[in-house]
């Protein structure tokens, strides 16, 4: 096994320090495919621990190919902390969303900067990840293109997205700049912000196991099946707050609901001894809420997909 440090210069701080990209490609001794996996785009969302896992795994057990692992691939969101809060998803410099800025500019402003050397580099893959996590939620992927769906499948998370149309929202993230170059990819969100939970993390790693056995860079065997129950939707439904105040929410996240049901309750801080429970007016399943109790007045809390709109996989 073939294993090499590398960085990427990008520059340096204020205080005239470097800043980096660090990277870790593992290439087994015989020819294969390329898998390039980038985590922390948005800083703050620890999917760090999967990188680990796989690193580890993989320097025993990659029998072809090259894996390029990234795991904070934008080292300039990892630094906007407020107290113990990383404040990663948008640079607070010019207000945009850190993961808008593919496929970057060479001459561009730091984060153009940055997405420029990252897509250099994903760009020589056959298959390029991109680990996110998305508030309170379960592993989820979400990817772009009907063609993708045998690839989702092996990742066998139970609930997935296919965000197909771009908006002013999306325009700019990775797959932007990896579709209409050809290549393969997945946005993997890898669970909640700022966790530790062992079970989202082998889920994970297992199903990046199974993508890997796809290009035959790992014996077909080290890959346990996926599990039988997986659906994807296209498109979802958002529940704001009716009213300033704190949430308690009532429905397990990932859990399917019934018309009726209360998904959460909403105390308003108007009054002390009230509460507002929000009923659910169909059938559907909860896949991601907001990572707080508190609310403002049309914060959004969580976020279901409709029953029907699920399609079976
Ligand atoms: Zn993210």
């Amino acid at each position: 096994m073939h294993s090499v440090k590398n960085r990427i210069s990008i520059g340096e701080t204020i205080a005239g320090n470097p800043i980096d990209i660090v990277t870790y490609t593992l290439a087994a001794p015989v020819k294969g495919k390329r898998l390039h996996i980038q985590s922390g785009m948005h800083g703050g969302e620890i999917t760090y621990w999967v990188q680990h896992r796989l690193y580890k795994f993989l320097q025993e057990n990659l029998k072809a190919g090259e894996v390029v692992f990234i795991p904070c691939a934008n080292p300039a969101s990892w630094d906007q902390r407020s107290y113990f809060y990383t404040f990663g998803k948008f640079d607070l410099y010019d207000g945009k969303d850190c993961n808008s800025h593919f496929p970057g500019k060479a001459e561009g402003t730091l984060h153009q900067r940055i997405a420029h050397e990252l897509f250099a580099l994903a760009k020589q893959c056959d298959l390029g990840l991109d680990l996110h996590t998305a508030r309170a939620s379960n592993p989820y992927v979400i990817f772009t293109k009907e063609s993708y769906l045998p690839l989702v499948r092996d990742v066998g998370f139970k609930y997935n997205y296919m965000d197909d149309i771009v908006t002013p929202e999306t325009a700019g993230s990775f797959d932007y700049a990896m579709d209409p170059a050809g290549i393969d990819n997945l946005c993997i969100e890898c669970g909640s912000h700022d966790e530790h939970n062992a079970a989202k993390i082998e889920e994970v790693f297992n199903g990046i196991l199974r993508l890997l056995a796809r290009l035959d860079m790992i014996d077909k065997n080290l890959a346990p099946p996926a599990p039988a129950d997986c659906y994807y939707f296209r498109d979802h439904k958002k529940i704001l707050t009716r009213a300033a105040g704190f949430v308690r929410y009532d429905v397990k996240m990932g859990a399917d609901f019934k018309k009726g049901d209360t998904l959460f309750t909403l105390h308003p801080s108007r009054d002390l001894g009230e509460e507002l429970p929000e009923i659910a007016s169909e059938d559907g399943v909860m896949y991601k809420r907001a990572p707080t109790h508190i609310y403002r007045l049309g914060d959004e809390t969580l976020h279901y997909v409709p029953k029907e709109w699920l399609v079976r996989l």
